[in-house]
């Protein structure tokens, strides 16, 4: 039995190993892969500027004097220790008995330098620890020792309040001072380590955990980072290659079929990158292995005619496709759309349709009993050639008699679970197209969609007009009324208006219900999960970059806490039914609490005109296509995220008409907020706007919006920074699959796969 097997309470006792628990760490392996955040400079003290009230911090830092201090109670004390960074002074208050105190007075010495731990609290202004854990490095009683350890590096380990860094750093050392490197099987192969120069793990490990110099941890850390994206390029790639050795139906293109009638009828011409693509589509269609692609394409680039090619083609070769939206407005949107432009070859078997057609059915959790039935059996006796819906077609009871290929359409909130739960559903693996009008960059595409092949839309369709954007003062009356001046003028003219707020009510203190229940990006609009995330890490972490979030989540989205409340659907549309100007105009209201029925009438009306002003929530923000539409107002836009700006913007100036975008906002030149505006208003370059996007983002948003679990495993490794990590991992990662597709040979790497990526898998083989 190593030390890696033992548990970790007869390792380091039952006090630590249950307060290391409450962090998370439950085994030895998690206490070897807790890393230290940071590291200080020997010698150097923590500067004091960044210590945010109510963070757990520690700092290393010199003692300058003690004051004792009576209280009402004669037995007890106070004690006042103002410790220094050597420019700023922090207090550290002690209470408790005298005896206690005096011996704590005699210990803090003035000139002594050592590390204390404690919350941040706010105190007459000035910033104090109270009752702090604290350590001195030459307290060690061997001299020796301690004079080696006070020219290392101090690591800084997330911590707790019951278990300091110092601690946390003494039960690793007891877990890896005694280990060989036998007893650490390294997941990445040895020829890798070798041409990398890289240490293997166990030696990472000590270099990490106790570097000699600062030369040492930036070597282990650029050695773990690898090994992370190598085990999730592995994982990858194993997906990957198991999906090419699965077999599909081949649905080749057929002469004479429904997708050649269809491309006869188009009413337009398709872009040189449509025509690539729709290629592309087709010959991996023809494959007898499953497709597996994403299509990234700027709003409005036309994918929705793209896919239907690639649907038609499947058709024709007799399988059926199934395509699934995010939202029920999106779903029977495309619905709607795609069965006009199919017109009478989606009404085979009706007086009138074409005798070679096909249906296109909408099957939707909301929809009335009786037409979901019908729904249910036209996709499971394979009449519907074509099935479009939201999750409901992940559930159970759905059937399809030939499912030939699953779309899905803005990926965000489907996760590789449900796409997997909807190919089960097909005999043979059915083909897979996933669609994004997000850009993503390419480590993150190689990181999150890293088993899918990728192809990129740039080019927006001729004949599309132009948009201007504003930024708009929401406090200057000139602006506000110009606003409603101009939606009243483009109305009079045939146009649309769109008028977005963050709420459904006046009367909800819940500002992202809506964002939640209906945006797919919960990166963008989680804003309150994001933060009370914070807040639950700043109790238990000692954390540099909990700080950090808090900042972001805190001041970063919104810039400054509006004094006035957010704009509400209810509130913003009975006051444009009351505004003079608008005098006349029907007002409608969308947003996601409605029925399903309800937001499909509203949208109907709103497209055809009869109701030419929306006032809705960003429901309307994935895919709604009015090529009427011409003016968007954005309320409070500094609540939005850049990708979802920039998805609302792409409702408008779809048709003849040129688009204007008025963003009305009242965040302050400066803040993160206003960086986000100025871009949206500078650029309607989807890539250039997403990259804005990443900077301002967290890491784990990123992953976590598009892939939950695991992001988990990464530590080290930072998707948007790594990029030559990540493709030379990614590159090493398919030569060995290519090779050995089991990783029979590889069995490290095979238990770092189902440890790190499969925690579920990973428990089962425990209790095995
Ligand atoms: P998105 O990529 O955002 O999903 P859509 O597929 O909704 O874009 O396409 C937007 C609009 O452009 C639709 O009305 C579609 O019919 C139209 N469209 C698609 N391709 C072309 C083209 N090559 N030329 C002109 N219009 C096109
Ligand atoms: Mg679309």
């Amino acid at each position: 039995m190593t030390a890696l097997t033992t548990p970790l309470p007869r390792l380091v006792g039952d006090r630590t190993a249950k307060a290391l628990a409450k962090l998370g760490i439950e085994t030895a392996w998690d206490l070897l892969r807790h890393y230290p955040r940071r590291y200080g400079e020997p010698g150097r003290l923590t500067d004091f500027t960044d210590l945010p009230v109510g963070d757990h911090v520690t700092v290393n830092a010199m003692v300058v004097r003690t004051s004792m201090r009576s209280t009402r109670n004669p037995r007890t004390a106070m004690l006042d220790v103002t410790v220094s960074d050597e420019r700023r002074e922090l207090l550290l208050r002690f209470f408790g008995g005298r005896g206690l105190l005096a011996s704590r007075e005699k210990q803090l010495r003035g000139g002594r330098v050592g590390l204390f731990t404690g919350t941040v609290e706010e105190f007459g202004g000035r910033r104090m620890l109270k009752n702090p854990d604290f350590r001195f490095v030459d307290d060690e009683e061997d001299t020796e020792a301690a004079a080696l350890e006070q020219s290392r590096p101090i690591p800084f380990y997330p911590a707790s309040a019951a278990l300091p860094t110092w601690r946390i750093r003494g039960a690793v050392q007891t877990v890896l001072e005694p280990l060989h490197e036998a007893d650490v099987p390294d997941p990445v192969p040895f020829s890798i380590l070798q041409r990398e120069k890289l240490p293997t793990l166990l030696e990472a490990l000590r270099l990490v955990h106790a570097p000699g110099s600062e030369e040492d941890w930036r070597r282990g850390r650029e050695r773990l980072r690898y090994e992370e994206a190598f085990v999730l390029q592995t994982a990858l790639a194993v997906r990957r290659a198991e999906a090419e050795a699965t077999a599909a139906t081949a649905r080749p293109a057929r002469a004479g079929g429904i997708r050649e009638a269809f491309e006869a009828r188009l009413p337009f011409t398709l872009t040189q990158g449509q025509q690539e693509v729709v290629a592309e589509l087709s010959t991996e269609l023809a494959r007898p292995w499953p497709m597996q692609r994403l299509l990234q394409g700027e709003v409005g680039s036309g994918k929705t005619v793209v896919a239907l090619l690639a649907m038609l083609q499947v058709v024709d070769a007799g399988g059926q496709a199934a395509l699934l939206a995010p939202t029920e407005v999106l779903a029977a949107q495309h619905a709607r759309s795609i069965t006009g432009l199919l017109g009478p070859l989606a009404e085979a078997g009706m007086l009138g349709g074409a005798e070679d057609g096909t249906r296109v059915t909408l099957l939707t959790g909301a929809m009335p009993a009786a037409a979901r039935k019908a729904a249910l059996l036209a996709a499971a006796s394979g009449e519907a050639g074509i099935v479009i819906g939201t999750h409901a077609l992940l559930s159970e009871n759905v059937q399809f008699a030939e499912l030939g290929l699953v779309v899905v359409d803005e990926q965000h909130r489907f996760g590789v679970e449900q796409r997997d739960a909807l190919r089960a559903k097909a005999a043979t693996a059915p083909h897979l197209l996933v669609m994004t009008a997000t850009p993503i960059p390419r480590t993150v595409a190689m990181t999150v969609f890293g088993d899918l092949e990728t192809s990129t839309l740039r080019e927006i369709p001729a004949g599309r007009s132009p948009i201007r954007t504003f930024l708009a003062p929401a406090t200057n009356a000139r602006w506000t009324e110009r606003t409603w001046q101009l939606a009243r003028e483009e109305i009079d003219d045939g146009g649309r208006v769109y008028v977005v707020c963050p709420r459904i009510t006046s009367q909800d203190d819940d500002v992202e219900a809506d964002l939640l229940a209906d945006t797919p990006d919960p990166a963008d609009s989680a804003l309150t999960a994001d933060s009370a995330r914070t807040a639950d890490s700043a109790r238990t972490a000692d954390s540099a970059r909990t700080a950090d979030s808090a900042r972001a989540a805190g001041g970063g989205r919104g810039g400054a806490t509006p004094a006035r409340p957010l704009a509400a659907v209810d509130e913003v549309a009975a006051l444009l039914r009351e505004h003079p100007v608008l005098d006349g105009v029907a007002v409608g209201e969308l947003h996601g609490r409605m029925s399903p029925e309800d937001k499909e009438a509203t949208m109907a009306a709103f497209a055809s005109g009869q109701v030419p002003l929306l006032v809705t929530t960003t429901v309307v923000e994935v895919g709604v296509d009015v090529p009427e539409a011409s003016v968007m107002v954005i309320m409070d836009a500094d609540r939005f995220g850049i990708s979802q700006l920039h998805q609302l913007r792409g409702r408008i100036g779809r048709g003849a008409r040129p688009g204007t975008c008025l963003a009305w906002t009242t965040a302050q030149e400066g803040t993160p907020a206003m960086t986000r505006l100025r871009a949206f208003e500078g650029t309607t370059d989807g890539f250039e706007l997403a990259q804005v996007d990443l900077e301002q983002r967290r890491e784990g948003d990123i992953l976590g919006a598009a892939q939950s679990g695991r992001g988990s495993s990464l530590r080290l490794l930072r998707v948007l920074t790594d990029t030559t990590t990540i493709e030379k991992a990614r590159w090493d990662a398919r030569a060995l699959v290519d090779r050995d597709r089991m990783l029979l040979d590889h069995p490290a790497l095979l238990a770092a796969i189902t440890e790190q990526l499969d925690p579920e898998r990973a428990e089962f083989l425990d209790r095995a």
